[in-house]
């Protein structure tokens, strides 16, 4: 953008400078405005999990839901976590946030049915002090739950800086019995030097091979060859982003065993979601 930008202002001169320098104003008031809105929300505890349903692909069964933050209330128009996320990141505030999410998650998840499992995703900054690792094992122990209903999606991408401290974490959490998710596989720059580098237990195949299956022999071709791996290597494999009968088709054949995407359930408030709420009608305690 700031490339098309610089090329205009050579091409038409002078009088184009204004227009670049407005595009940065323009976009750093948005980042400014959306900071000011993520120091709001971790000081007043303004987010939202919402609850994606993740199914076999055998069946369409439910096997368990994986939880999507939000920010709430007014701050929830500003920005999406594709936005929010890699701010809190970069401004230290990913910690707090991090631990609430695991924190409201696992609290969620153990009033669910027990063969509904939670996949939260955590980022890589969050590791290397062993916080996540306690904050996860006393959990799982205070609530009673099973280690294996839990599933730790870790971007593939943000793993290239990952130091051997973080390793040895996803090492310690593997052992608890947490399965270890790598999310948006393909994305990355070495995906193969990650399936050998860490204890996973899943491959999550990004969107964009998923979008693009049923148009693009090339995206489809990867896609079988990523389920085969996942396959050959004895892990567990899901397809997400998928939004027809079609691409959900294609990707069972081509050999993943779960899937997630708009055609199965949009992310929702877990009260909204029925099965979440097995004792509604006997109790109102929700
Ligand atoms: P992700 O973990 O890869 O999550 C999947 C994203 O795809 C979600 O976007 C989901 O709403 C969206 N999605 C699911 N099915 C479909 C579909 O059929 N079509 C389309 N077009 N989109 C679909 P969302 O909720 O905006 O989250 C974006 C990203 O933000 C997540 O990608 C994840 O990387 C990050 N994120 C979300 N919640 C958390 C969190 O609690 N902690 C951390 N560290 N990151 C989070
Ligand atoms: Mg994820
Ligand atoms: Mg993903
Ligand atoms: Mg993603």
């Amino acid at each position: 953008k700031a490339d098309s930008a610089l090329y205009k202002m050579k091409e038409s001169g002078r009088g184009s400078y204004r227009f670049f320098d407005e595009e940065i104003a323009t976009e750093l008031t948005r980042k400014k405005k959306g900071l000011l809105a993520l120091h709001t929300a971790v000081k007043e505890r303004d987010f939202e999990l919402h609850y994606q349903p993740v199914v076999d692909l055998s069946d369409y069964s439910r096997v368990g839901y994986e939880a999507l933050i939000r920010l709430s209330g007014e701050n929830g128009e500003v920005m999406r976590p594709d936005e929010f996320i890699p701010l809190a990141e970069d401004f230290g505030l990913i910690h707090e946030i991090g631990e609430w999410v695991i924190e409201t998650g696992l609290r969620e998840a153990a009033t669910w049915p027990h063969h509904l499992g939670i996949a939260l995703n955590v980022s890589p900054r969050q590791f290397g002090h062993g916080v996540v690792v306690k904050q996860i094992d006393q959990l799982l122990t205070t609530l009673d739950m099973d280690p294996d209903r839990l599933d730790i999606e870790i971007i593939e991408t943000t793993l290239l800086h990952a130091s051997p401290n973080t390793i040895q974490e996803l090492h310690a959490l593997d052992e608890i019995g947490v399965n270890i998710v790598l999310d948006d596989f393909g994305t990355g720059f070495s995906s193969m030097t990650y399936v050998q580098q860490f204890p996973f237990d899943k491959i999550k195949i990004d969107r964009s091979f998923v979008r693009r299956i049923e148009s693009d022999r090339q995206a489809s071709i990867i896609a079988s060859t990523i389920a085969a791996l996942a396959n050959n290597l004895g892990k567990h494999s899901t397809a997400e982003g998928i939004e027809n009968e079609n691409q959900a088709a294609l990707l069972r054949t081509a050999g993943f065993q779960f899937g997630q995407g708009f055609l199965f359930g949009k992310p929702m408030p877990a009260h909204e979601i029925e099965e979440l709420n097995p004792d509604r009608g006997k109790n109102a305690t929700r």
